[in-house]
């Protein structure tokens, strides 16, 4: 592995060249390509948790009352990426824990696991204003993170929810109503797609295209 030259070396590097003085990034910056830095193949959620410390990676920073980080059993086998918070979230710090929750709660018992056995994150992680739905750059600020917490985990299968986690983690434009129900990959891991909670809510007539997903997923996993 390439070792990094030591700060030492690289301010008398700098000194060198006539460089003597850098001036301290404003408060708030965050380098523009990837906002995560303190990445390894090792990390734990908690420091990827700590690392993300008050983000300001994005607009969204502005609106939230809380990070809504991710929740679960960090070994998961089988983890959920949703869309963002909603109010609910934005106030409990947890994510689904409103309606669309409950109802997501209900799809994962009957594949004999529980809340606490899987692991529950969204594309962002702050309160899009007034529940919109994530912008590009917004969801692009953020999905650094989401894949690090995928990394950590390791989950065996990954169901996304709805059209927003589909377009951003799997970098498609296909569409959900297409995708649902049809294996992806996302690093070698496998993705099932299907519809989002919310979108049940309201559509309760597709309910059982869901039902179909979970099914499909619970006969991924095996027994374990
Ligand atoms: N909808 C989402 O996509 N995520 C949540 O955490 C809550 C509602």
């Amino acid at each position: 592995m390439k070792r990094r030259p030591s700060k030492r070396f690289v301010a008398a590097y700098l000194r060198e060249i006539g460089i003597d003085f850098i001036p301290a990034a404003p408060p708030g910056a965050v380098p523009a390509e990837r906002p995560a830095t303190g990445e390894s193949a090792d990390e734990t959620l908690d420091d990827i948790r700590r690392e993300l410390g008050a983000c300001r990676g994005c607009a969204l920073c502005g609106g939230r009352r809380t990070i809504v980080f991710g929740v679960g059993n960090p070994k998961a086998r089988l983890m959920f990426v949703g869309e963002g918070p909603g109010e609910e979230e934005d106030r409990q710090g947890e994510p689904f824990v409103g309606a669309a929750g409950r109802r997501l709660n209900q799809w994962i018992g009957p594949i004999g696991l529980s809340r606490g056995d899987v692991y529950i994150a969204n594309i962002v992680k702050c309160r899009p204003p007034g529940n919109r739905a994530p912008l590009p750059a917004e969801a692009q600020a953020c999905l650094p993170y989401l894949k690090r917490q995928i990394r950590a985990i390791g989950p065996e299968v990954i169901c996304t929810l709805g059209s927003v986690a589909l377009t951003y983690l799997l970098d498609t434009a296909d569409k959900i109503t297409r995708a649902r129900g049809k294996w992806r990959s996302f690093g070698g891991i496998p993705v099932l797609p299907t519809y989002h909670p919310a979108y049940i809510l309201r559509n309760a007539g597709r309910e059982s295209e869901v039902f179909a997903d979970f099914d499909e997923i619970a006969r991924r996993l095996g027994p374990g």
